[in-house]
């Protein structure tokens, strides 16, 4: 039977500015409405796209793009220092229509990594490039380069610090929580994901984590979901979460609810923390995680919007 989406009716968006220790105690009220300000703006941002008839892989860049170029989430301009006080931003976008992807990681002087990710995809025979020689790619292709400056913000500054003064390397997922990520399908029936991140405070540098990671932090496909994931990345690498996900309901004919409940709980079990969004071929959309709070938002299949922080 065919379903409504697939005759070209229905689109929906989820998007997420990472999961963590959220408590409304810590949250000054000023706090709380940019956050919630910055996650409305990259809902707009695609919707926008979406009800012109655009397609979600566009939809997802742009939702995207907003929230790294919020100072707030830990993505492009608010992204986390690492140990040596520099900032390495990882990014992947994938199309589930064609399953194609590209993926950059530790690149250090790309103002927005999503956009590489999605020239890797686009316009290089590659799925991830990393480091210097995506920068490369970069500045060939005219995508704008930022001095290192750009993205040192004092929030993350006091956070480095924080967990320095600790030494360990994360003191508590409050300073470290931020990675920002959408998902989309759009009225041609396109499912699309993607997600971008600064990593973890004082992460060691040459770190990548799960979100540049096909099947790992990243997943689309059209004949299941697409979804973008956040939290300890080395969890979500382990469980290959967001493959998983899709697989639980290709080969397990789960729904995407219960899939993504039990890939939440497989991470969980491991010892990991953090969520993942979600969104299926017919709309349904799923935020699930195991954190006292995650900023998300979404755009359902009936066109009802929702932004929300804590439990
Ligand atoms: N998953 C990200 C990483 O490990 C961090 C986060 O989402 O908080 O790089």
């Amino acid at each position: 039977m065919k379903t409504k989406a697939m005759a070209g009716k229905k689109c929906a968006l989820v998007i997420h500015g990472g999961a963590g220790t959220i408590s409304p105690e810590e949250m000054t009220p000023e706090m709380e409405r940019d956050l919630r300000a910055g996650l409305q703006r990259s809902l707009d941002a695609g919707r926008a796209i979406l009800k012109n008839g655009g397609s979600s892989l566009d939809a997802v860049t742009a939702a995207v793009r907003v929230l790294e170029d919020d100072p707030l989430f830990n993505a492009g301009r608010g992204a986390v220092f690492t140990s040596a006080a520099t900032h390495e931003m990882d990014a992947a976008i994938m199309d589930g229509r064609t399953l194609r992807a590209g993926a950059v990681g530790a690149v250090a002087h790309v103002k927005n990594p999503i956009n590489l990710a999605r020239a890797v995809m686009e316009k290089s025979p590659h799925v991830m490039l990393a480091g210097n020689g995506a920068e490369d790619f970069a500045r060939e292709l005219g995508l704008e380069i930022v001095d290192d400056e750009y993205f040192s913000t004092a929030q993350r500054w006091q956070a480095l610090e924080r967990v320095r003064a600790a030494r360990t390397e994360a003191l508590s997922e409050a300073d470290r929580h931020g990675t920002v990520g959408a998902v989309a399908l759009d009225e041609a029936g396109n499912l699309a994901a993607a997600t971008s991140t600064g990593g973890n405070t004082n992460k060691r540098p040459g770190r990548v984590g799960d979100s540049p990671l096909i099947g790992a932090g990243t997943y689309a496909n059209n004949k299941t979901c697409a979804v973008s994931a956040t939290g300890a990345g080395e969890f979500f690498m382990r469980a290959v979460a967001t493959h998983d996900l899709s697989a639980l309901m290709e080969y397990g004919g789960m729904n995407l609810g219960e899939a993504a409940r039990v890939v939440i709980d497989k991470v969980g079990a491991l010892g990991g923390t953090g969520g993942l969004i979600a969104v299926d071929r017919e709309g349904n959309i799923a935020l699930p995680f195991n954190t006292t709070g995650m900023y998300r938002g979404s755009i359902d299949a009936e066109g009802r919007s929702f932004v929300g922080i804590y439990q």
